[in-house]
C-alpha cells in the first residue's frame, strides 16, 4: 500500500512496485498529486486507486504487507499554503497508517525527509546529527510534522512490535514534478523553457544534493526490503550551489533566460548533502545517476509532456 500515490514520489514508486509484480493499492486525496501521473498504471490489473484522505481512519480488505507512507505536502509552497493539512498528514496520517500496519502485521515505511536536519550546523549530514530546526517559523509545519511522524514510527516499533523503517529524503528530481509546485528544479526548467528570468533565491550560494527519481525509488525500496529502522539518509551527495543549479538548466535549456536575484525566503537551509555511508553498507545502495544525465532525462520528459498539451489545445 503507497499513501500519497499520485504525487510525484509515489507515482514512480507504484510504477516500480508493479514492475517487480507486487499488487499496489494506491491511497491519495490528490492535495498536491493529480490522477495523470498515475495514467501508466490505468490498464494494470495489479494496481488500484482509493482516493482517501489518510488523516482520517483507513481500513483496507485483504493482506497488506507493506505500506509506505509519502502522503504529504513537501514542496515549500505547498506546505507554505497548506500549513494544517501539513501538520495533520505527519500527524494522524503518520498514526492511521501505523495503525493499519500493526492490524495487517505489515512493515511500515516513513518517508522523512532531510528538512529534519533543519537548517544544519553540522556538514555532511549524518542520520546521528540531530538537527538544528526552528519549531515555530514557516518551514516548522513541515519539519515537525516529519520529526513527530519518525517519533510515533520509532515508538511503534519499539513499543508495539510492527517492523517500521524512516527513510530521509533528500532533495528527489524528476518527470512529474509540477511546474507550480515552486521548487527549484521544476522552477527553474519551467522558467528556462518559457524564455523567462529564473529566480534564483538570495544570493544563490545555497546548497543541495539532489538525488534522481530512480535512484530514490530504488532506496526506499532497498529500505522496505531490508527492514533496518532507520533512520536512513537516501539521498544524492553531489552538492551544487543554487545558482550553479540555475545557470546549468539554463544551459542544457539552452535558453537565453536572464537570472534574477529574489529574497531568500526566512530559515531557508543554507548547505545539505546527506553522508550515504548507512544506505551504502547496509542497504547496498547508491544513486546510479549523475545530476547531468538526472537532468537531462527530466527536460526529456518535459518537453514531451509540453508537446503533448500543445497538440491536445
Ligand atoms: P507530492 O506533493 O508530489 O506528493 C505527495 C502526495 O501525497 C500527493 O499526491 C498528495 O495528494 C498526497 N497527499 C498529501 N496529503 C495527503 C493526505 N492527507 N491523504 C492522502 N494523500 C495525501 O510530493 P513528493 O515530492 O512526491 O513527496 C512525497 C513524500 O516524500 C512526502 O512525504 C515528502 O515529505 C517526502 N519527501 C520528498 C522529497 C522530495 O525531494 N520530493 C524530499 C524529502 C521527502
Ligand atoms: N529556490 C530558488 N528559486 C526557486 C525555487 C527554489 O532559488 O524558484 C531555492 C530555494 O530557496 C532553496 C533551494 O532553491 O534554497 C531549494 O529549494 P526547493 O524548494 O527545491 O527545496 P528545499 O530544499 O528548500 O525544500
Amino acid at each position: 500500500m503507497v499513501a500519497g500515490a499520485a504525487g510525484f514520489i509515489g507515482s514512480h514508486l507504484c510504477e516500480r512496485l508493479v514492475e517487480q509484480g507486487a499488487d499496489v493499492v494506491g491511497v491519495d486525496n490528490m492535495l498536491t498529486g493529480c490522477k495523470d501521473n498515475l495514467a501508466a498504471l490505468d490498464a494494470s490489473p495489479r494496481f488500484r486507486l482509493i482516493e482517501h484522505d489518510v488523516t482520517a481512519p483507513l481500513t483496507l480488505k485483504g493482506n497488506v504487507d507493506l505500506v509506505l507512507h509519502l502522503a504529504s505536502p513537501a514542496s515549500p509552497r505547498d506546505y507554505r499554503r497548506l500549513p494544517i493539512a501539513t501538520l495533520k498528514s505527519g500527524a494522524l496520517g503518520t498514526l492511521h497508517l501505523l495503525e493499519l500496519a500493526q492490524a495487517k502485521q505489515a512493515r511500515f515505511v516513513l518517508a522523512s525527509t532531510s528538512e529534519v536536519y533543519g537548517d544544519p550546523l553540522e556538514h555532511p549530514q549524518f542520520e546521528s546529527y540531530w538537527g538544528n530546526v526552528n519549531p515555530i517559523g514557516p518551514r516548522s509545519v513541515y519539519d515537525e510534522a516529519k520529526r513527530f511522524a519518525e517519533a510515533l514510527t520509532a515508538s511503534f516499533r519499539r513499543d508495539c512490535a510492527i517492523e517500521t523503517s524512516i527513510v530521509r529524503i533528500f532533495n528527489t528530481y524528476g518527470p512529474r514534478m509540477r511546474p507550480d509546485d515552486g521548487r527549484a528544479v521544476p522552477a527553474f526548467l519551467h522558467q528556462a523553457l518559457t524564455s523567462v528570468p529564473l529566480t534564483v533565491a538570495g544570493d544563490g550560494s545555497q546548497t543541495r544534493s539532489l538525488c534522481y527519481i530512480a535512484d530514490t525509488v530504488a532506496g526506499i525500496l532497498a529500505a522496505a526490503a531490508h527492514g533496518h529502522l532507520g533512520p536512513v539518509n537516501i539521498g544524492n551527495p553531489q552538492e551544487v550551489t543554487i545558482l550553479e543549479l540555475a545557470e546549468t538548466i539554463r544551459d542544457l535549456c539552452r535558453s537565453t533566460s536572464p537570472i534574477t536575484f529574489v529574497p531568500l525566503p526566512f530559515d531557508d537551509p543554507k548547505r545539505r548533502c546527506p553522508d550515504i555511508t548507512t544506505a551504502r553498507k547496509l542497504l547496498g545502495w547508491t544513486p546510479q545517476v549523475n545530476l547531468m544525465d538526472g537532468l537531462a532525462h527530466t527536460l526529456a520528459a518535459t518537453t514531451a509532456v509540453r508537446e503533448q498539451i500543445a497538440s491536445d489545445t
